[in-house]
């Protein structure tokens, strides 16, 4: 399955949230992968908060990622505007081209 990653140099994501997206990309994993859509848990060490991220291949940008937090299901993404997990697991898939590997290989 092809990823579509998110721009994440987007200035509007804001600055915080990226140095916080940046510190817990350290702790993403992937949780399961189908033919269509891969999970990610995405683990905030010092928030001690775990949140679900999920990415679903046949769905149209902004709407093919989503997670579980309160951030992101109050505000949603209809602005293009994600969640620090969201980035987060855009930044892990970037740096980690043995991950994205292993989810392009689906
Ligand atoms: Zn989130």
């Amino acid at each position: 399955m092809k990823i579509r990653m998110i721009d994440i140099t987007n200035i509007n994501h804001g600055f915080n949230k990226f140095r916080r997206a940046i510190r817990i990309s350290e702790n993403v994993s992937i949780d399961y992968i189908t033919k269509r859509h891969v999970a990610f848990t995405v683990f905030d060490d010092i928030k001690k908060t775990i949140h679900s991220v999920l990415y679903k291949s046949e769905e149209k940008p902004p709407y093919d990622w989503s997670c579980d937090c309160k951030w992101f299901s109050t505000r949603g993404v209809s602005t293009g505007v994600y969640c620090a997990h969201i980035i987060a697991v855009n930044i892990k898939l970037s740096q980690d081209k043995q991950m994205l590997r292993y989810i392009e290989k689906i």
